[in-house]
């Protein structure tokens, strides 16, 4: 997969270096490039923004710049466009389902946006050349679109092939079957007054299952009821409802 991602601060972007990400790119599995946007700039100041039509505080980032970044970075004539991801407090909200699709993405195509955001007129023109996804980590506002990418980066790679150890731990994490993962322990079997589940020792495989199972089951109501209402009735086994 090749990634590029344009930003007034790469340098914002330097854990793309670090841990699996790191060896995904060093093992050719993502090729990856951070841009500075004020490449694109050809006055002295190296001007991104303005203030906003329409009058209001803040300013707004330029369409200029991000149109010739975009020229630069689109291949000329791909056999599949990439994929323009924009995060904005007021995109879709990135899900793991979200994260697997742009794992299947052959290049995505991230811009940062910073102050008021991008000139909306940037995602409008890029719209007729690929597929462009405004797109949220939350309910919140963060300063720009830097962190966003990181932990879109994160979620995509794991997903992508051989790049965990073990492939098994995606099947079974919070998201994968829309339930949240059951609690997990370690070594050693007792600590500070607190045991590991009896349960978790026993060796019995299918008990063990069931009891993930339904703390899975019980975490998610209590925390996520919104996920547990969206389960399919075909993702429901008899014990879990009996249960
Ligand atoms: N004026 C924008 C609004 O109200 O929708 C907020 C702009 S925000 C201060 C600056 C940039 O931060 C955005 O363009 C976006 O790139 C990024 N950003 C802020 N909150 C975000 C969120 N929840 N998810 C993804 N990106 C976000």
């Amino acid at each position: 997969m090749r990634v590029d991602v344009v930003s007034i601060f790469p340098e914002y972007l330097a854990p793309l270096e670090l841990s699996l990400i790191g060896r995904a790119r060093s093992a050719g599995v993502l090729e990856l490039a951070v841009h500075d946007l004020r490449t694109w700039t050809h006055d002295v100041h190296r001007t991104v923004d303005d203030t906003p039509y329409g009058g209001g505080p803040g300013m707004v980032m330029r369409p200029e710049p991000w149109g010739e970044a975009l020229d630069a970075l689109v291949p000329a004539r791909p056999d599949r466009p990439p994929r323009l991801v924009v995060p904005s407090p007021a995109g879709v909200p990135f899900r793991q389902a979200l994260a697997h699709e742009w794992a299947a993405e052959s290049h995505l195509i991230f811009a940062c946006g910073r102050y008021e955001g991008i000139d909306q007129r940037v995602l409008e023109h890029a719209a007729t050349r690929m597929p462009v996804t405004e797109v949220s980590l939350g309910d919140y506002v963060l300063f720009g679109g830097e962190v966003a990418v990181l932990v879109i980066m994160e979620a995509v790679t794991r997903l992508l092939p051989g790049v965990l150890g073990n492939a098994e731990s995606l099947a079974e994490e919070s998201h994968a079957h829309g339930l949240l993962e059951a609690p997990v322990y370690t070594k050693p079997p007792g600590w500070r007054g607190h045991d590991v589940p009896e349960i978790l020792r026993s060796g019995d495989h299918g008990r063990i299952a069931r009891w993930r199972r339904d703390q899975a089951l019980l975490r998610t109501a209590g925390r996520r009821p919104d996920m547990l209402a969206a389960l399919a009735a075909t993702d429901l086994d008899k014990r879990d409802i009996a249960a």
